[in-house]
C-alpha cells in the first residue's frame, strides 16, 4: 500500500508504537528483577502497570478505526531493547547496574515521547480529537517515568554506583 497521505502515515506511526509497547511489556519484567534499588525496582513494576494501559488506548484507537494494531515490528525498539539486554549480561556491581538500567529506560522512554508527541499531533491535525486526547495522556505518562528515573539516578542511585569501588 502507497502512504500517499498523513491519514495512512498516522496508522503507520501507531503501528509502530503498538509494537514497540509490546516489546516493553516483555522487556520491564526483566528489568525489574535486575535491578536491586527497591525504588527502582518499584518504578518498573508500575511502568509495566501503566504500559499495559497504553496498549489498551492503542487498541482502542485501532478499534474505532477498523484497523488491527499489529503487523509491524519496531526495529528501533527491537535495537534498544537488544542494548539493554546486552548491558544487563555485563558483569556489573549492583549499584553499577542499576544505573545502567536507568540509562537504557531513559532511552526507551525518549524514543516513546518522540513517536507520541508525532501522532498526538497528526491526530490533532487529522480532527481525530479523541485519539489526540488519549494519546497526550500516554505521552504525559512516558514524561513522567522519565523524570521519575531522572530523579532516582540524581538523588541516589548514581551517588551509590559512583561510590562503588
Ligand atoms: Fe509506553
Ligand atoms: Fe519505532
Ligand atoms: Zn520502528
Ligand atoms: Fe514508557
Amino acid at each position: 500500500m502507497e502512504i500517499d497521505n498523513l491519514r495512512k502515515l498516522y496508522v503507520e506511526e501507531l503501528k509502530d508504537l503498538h509494537s514497540a509497547e509490546r516489546q516493553i511489556l516483555q522487556a520491564l519484567p526483566k528489568m525489574a528483577k535486575k535491578a536491586s534499588n527497591p525504588q527502582l525496582k518499584a518504578a518498573f513494576e508500575q511502568h509495566l502497570e501503566v504500559t499495559r494501559m497504553q496498549v489498551e488506548r492503542l487498541d482502542k484507537i485501532f478499534e474505532r478505526m477498523g484497523k488491527k494494531g499489529t503487523g509491524k515490528k519496531c526495529k528501533a525498539m527491537e535495537g534498544l531493547v537488544e542494548e539493554g539486554k546486552e548491558m544487563m549480561e555485563e558483569d556489573m556491581a549492583p549499584e553499577v547496574m542499576d544505573a545502567a538500567l536507568i540509562a537504557a529506560a531513559q532511552r526507551v522512554e525518549h524514543y516513546e515521547m518522540a513517536g507520541y508527541g508525532t501522532v498526538r499531533t497528526y491526530a490533532r491535525v487529522l480532527g481525530e480529537d479523541q485519539d489526540a486526547k488519549l494519546l497526550q495522556q500516554t505521552l504525559d505518562e512516558e514524561g513522567e517515568a522519565d523524570k521519575l528515573l531522572t530523579k532516582l539516578a540524581e538523588s541516589s542511585i548514581n551517588v551509590e554506583a559512583a561510590a562503588e569501588v
